[in-house]
């Protein structure tokens, strides 16, 4: 690992105060599970690292006057398994409880969940995230939508597509002492062009401090993962979807966001136009599961994640209405 400065502010300002503005010269430390793993690697070597645990602000979960809960960043994922606000939002207790390990559950937070680094094979081997092996071969568990261009990792957050189906915005602060905003999740990650670009739109001394999920307001939400195994490993397909449904269980309104295959989060406008102004049921939910996949472009040897994807659809539309999600 390569030396390094620590720095542990107190509060939000001296947070901006210790970030730098040249790229990669300071990273943020959360949890630490993803980061310390990657500097260990040298796949990161900042001269400086920002501990951001010991800001009260970030670690508590509030309810604001409009009926939004806001998480704070450095808020670790057991304590939001636990928190009575956030019963009413399944989708992001069901895909935390997907990590299945009570010590990425412990010492893992929001933040750093949704910021995690791609576990592309190639990338954690030095290749690089935009390796052009990825096209070549060992790419079972990469990207099957959205990777046409050099991207061919998939989006790690298992959160983000619950909290993009939950229409939530992350509070971003910085770089100047006094800027703030809101960002919706949905505008939060891209898929970078060339080497160095980063897979979400944060600049240096910019940092997420929040995470804001607005009123369920009568929407029910789910999200549902097809894993390989009960371990603490990364789904090898996911799906959240959140819809609003009237008294005679028409679809009002309807997201549906797939995890694990393509470089962002996948929303998919079509699986949501086959729901909105029908009832749900296991026809309607397979025939909006395939219309979210009818545009993948598998890679050599991921294939079989079509068909999987499809599923996660399928089965988190089912899980949502209150359904038995019946078998494949
Ligand atoms: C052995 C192992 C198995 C794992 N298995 C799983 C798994 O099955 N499922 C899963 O989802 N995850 C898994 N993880 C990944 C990851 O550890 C967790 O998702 C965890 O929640 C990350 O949070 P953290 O606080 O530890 O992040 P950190 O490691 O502290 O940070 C991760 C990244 O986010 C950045 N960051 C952190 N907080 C912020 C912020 N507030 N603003 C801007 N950037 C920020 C950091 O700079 C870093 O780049 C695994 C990790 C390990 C080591």
């Amino acid at each position: 690992m390569k030396a390094f400065e620590y720095a542990a502010p107190r509060t939000e300002a001296e947070i901006l105060q210790v970030l730098s503005a040249e790229p990669g010269a300071t990273e943020v430390l959360a949890g630490g599970t993803d980061l310390v793993g990657l500097m260990k690697k040298m796949l990161v070597t900042p001269d400086r690292v920002v501990n951001i645990m010991d800001v009260p602000s970030l670690k508590t979960i509030d309810e604001l006057p409009d009926g939004s809960v806001s998480i704070g960043a450095a808020v670790t994922l057991d304590l939001i398994l636990d928190h009575p606000y956030l019963d009413v939002y399944p989708a992001v207790k069901q895909a935390i409880r997907g990590i299945n390990s009570m010590q990425l559950q412990c010492q893992g937070t929001l933040g750093g969940e949704v910021c995690q680094r791609p576990r592309c094979w190639f990338y954690r081997n030095g290749l690089g995230l935009l390796s052009e092996s990825a096209s070549e071969g060992a790419n079972q568990y990469h990207a099957i939508l959205g990777n046409t261009g050099p991207a061919k990792f998939v989006n790690s957050s298992r959160i983000a597509p619950a909290l993009i189906a939950l229409e939530a915005q992350l509070r971003v602060i910085g770089p100047g002492e006094d800027e703030e905003r809101l960002i919706p999740v949905s505008e939060f990650f891209r898929t970078p062009r060339h080497d160095g670009q980063r897979e979400h739109v944060l600049q240096p001394q910019q940092l997420v401090t929040h995470v804001i999920l607005p009123p369920i307001a009568g929407r029910t939400c789910a999200t549902y993962e097809v894993r390989d195994g009960e371990g603490p490993d990364y789904p090898l397909a996911a799906a959240a979807v959140a819809m609003r449904l009237d008294g005679y269980g028409i679809v009002h309104a309807a997201k549906v966001v797939l995890g694990q295959v393509a470089p962002t989060p996948w929303n998919s406008p079509e699986a949501e136009r086959l729901l909105i102004g029908h009832p749900v049921d296991p026809r309607r939910a397979e025939q909006a599961g395939l219309a979210a996949v009818r545009m993948a472009s598998p890679l050599s040897e991921n294939t079989y994640k079509v068909q999987l994807a499809k599923v996660a659809v399928k089965r988190a539309i089912l899980l949502a209405a209150g359904h038995e999600t019946g078998g494949f």
